[in-house]
């Protein structure tokens, strides 16, 4: 810490992403939740040596090709979009809009873990919920709560979903409040909360194309609601940084929803390794929750968590492992190509044996 950073911020514990290794080959990288395969072909076309010519020139600040794509995409209107320089910079513009010093925000104790650091980083208070013992979400405290919530659905690193009627009636009983549904992996399994954004005025709903469109390199996501909650976020984002998501990138967003087709045999491919990846791991004696997600989160009975993140590692197999009260034996393991799979529960097998 130097001698000039502000009081504020000098408690501050920073966000720590997942490890990024220099060389992609030196791992099998199942860590952050990235997908195995590449954008599609139209996203590599859109991404041509014409339009890198135009970098001489800001991009639309308000992404508006894209956001009329995304709005014909999901049946609203461009009004209800706001485009954003992935999840993690909505969310950003989420606290700045919504949460101050009297107006703080819920989540649960265990659950993506940028929410913390933005409520302390932006001095709202906020109450982490505990997940019941089977990590499921704890949905009666949120009934009627009086407070902002953000709930990942599916919750990260659980993976596991709640219901739409369960999203409706948090969001129903809450309606002085923002209540954010992150749905970075719903397209894994899990029920969209977006049509339910036509009905209720404090629904935001947030999707990446980190995950289930291969974009997290790009750096690009979205949130949709009403048009007054969607303004506002708006206003954050002309306070901040009004050319927040770059050319390229808006191409490439274009693109990819032009590749649906693509997308959608790639999000089967994932589901039916997750599938399988859960009966060999389940043969190995691991036990996990039910994930909707790109990723799975286990642990063995008879090996430690740490232990088995660092000999999988020694086996050139990068997992990822929180360091967290009540997680602490889990595993959260990204789900890769069959092949790369293959390679992690051979080396779990060699290692349990
Ligand atoms: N929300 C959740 C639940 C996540 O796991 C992640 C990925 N780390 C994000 C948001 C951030 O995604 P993005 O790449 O769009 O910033």
């Amino acid at each position: 810490m130097s001698r000039f950073l502000s009081r504020r911020h000098s408690g501050l514990v920073a966000y720590v992403p997942g490890e990024q290794p220099d060389s992609v080959e030196e791992y099998i990288k199942l860590n952050t939740n990235e997908s195995p395969y590449p954008p599609s072909p139209g996203v590599i076309a859109a991404l041509n040596e014409r339009e890198a010519g135009k970098l001489n020139l800001y991009p639309n600040p308000d992404g508006k090709r894209l956001k009329m794509k995304l709005a014909a995409h999901y049946g609203v209107l461009p009004e209800n979009v706001i485009i954003g320089n992935g999840s993690d910079e909505l969310l950003a513009f989420a606290f700045l809009a919504f949460c101050d010093g009297d107006r703080g925000v819920a989540f649960p104790d265990i659950t993506y873990g940028f929410y913390p650091v933005y409520a302390e980083l932006f001095g709202t208070p906020c109450e982490q919920i505990p997940l019941n013992k089977d990590l499921t979400i704890d949905l009666a405290c949120y009934l009627g709560i009086r407070k902002n919530i953000i709930i990942a659905n599916p919750n990260a690193p659980t993976g596991i979903a709640l219901g739409l009627s369960d999203i409706e009636a948090v969001v129903e009983s809450n309606p002085d409040f923002i209540v954010l549904i992150d749905e970075a992996y719903v397209d894994f399994g899990a029920e969209s909360a977006i049509p339910l954004t036509k009905v209720y005025d404090n629904l935001l709903v947030m999707h990446t194309y980190s995950k289930s469109r291969s974009m997290a390199g790009a750096r690009l996501a979205y949130a949709i609601g009403q048009e007054a909650v969607i303004d506002d976020l708006v206003k954050m984002k002309y306070s901040f940084n009004p050319y927040n998501v770059n050319r390229l990138t808006l191409l490439a967003g274009e693109a990819a929803l032009d590749s649906e087709e693509y997308y959608i045999d790639r999000r089967r491919e994932i589901i039916d390794t997750r599938a399988y990846t859960e009966a060999e791991l389940k043969r190995l004696g691991f036990v996990m929750t039910e994930s909707k997600a790109n990723f799975i989160f286990a642990m063995h009975p008879k090996k430690r968590g740490n232990e088995l993140y660092l000999e999988l590692k020694e086996r050139g197999v990068l997992v990822r492992h929180f360091d967290k009260h009540r997680i602490s034996e889990y595993l959260r393991i990204t789900i890769g190509s069959r092949a790369q799979m293959d390679a992690l529960i051979n080396a779990a097998r060699g290692i349990l044996n």
